[in-house]
């Protein structure tokens, strides 16, 4: 998790924790760098983590914004409970055509990670190369 990433940041943990615990997302947070994947993602609980994937190539400050986003989906699930969040989801899917999220859930974590961004330090630490 400390290495730098293609994007030059690295996750500031603590800040990411406090942000997190301020919105009710009380589990650890597993995060994976993929500069494969052309969109980040919340993937669910898996042994007791919640897994959430992120492009390392963004910017920092999107990528920031982008984390705060997923962690937001994280409270959601912890919130719904996780099997529930998870068919949910899979339902949504299904009705988007495949495409991540849908209505209701994407804006409330749009709004969550406006104001989490606002309230707390960058997620990420910006790596002076
Ligand atoms: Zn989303």
């Amino acid at each position: 998790m400390n290495e730098p990433t293609t994007g030059g940041w690295t996750i500031d943990s603590a800040e990411l924790r406090e942000a997190a615990s301020s919105i009710g997302c009380g589990l650890p947070i597993s995060v994976l760098f993929d500069p494969e994947q052309a969109t980040s993602f919340y993937s669910g609980i898996k042994d007791g983590q919640h897994q959430i994937t992120i492009n390392g190539g963004l910017r920092p400050g999107v990528a920031s914004w982008t984390l705060l986003h997923e962690v937001a989906h994280a409270s959601q699930c912890e919130r719904m409970g996780h099997v529930e969040y998870a068919a949910y989801t899979d339902a949504a899917k299904l009705r988007a055509g495949g495409v991540h999220g849908d209505g209701v859930h994407e804006v409330e974590a749009n709004a969550l990670a406006d104001w989490l961004h606002r309230r707390y330090q960058p997620a990420v630490k910006v790596v002076q190369s």
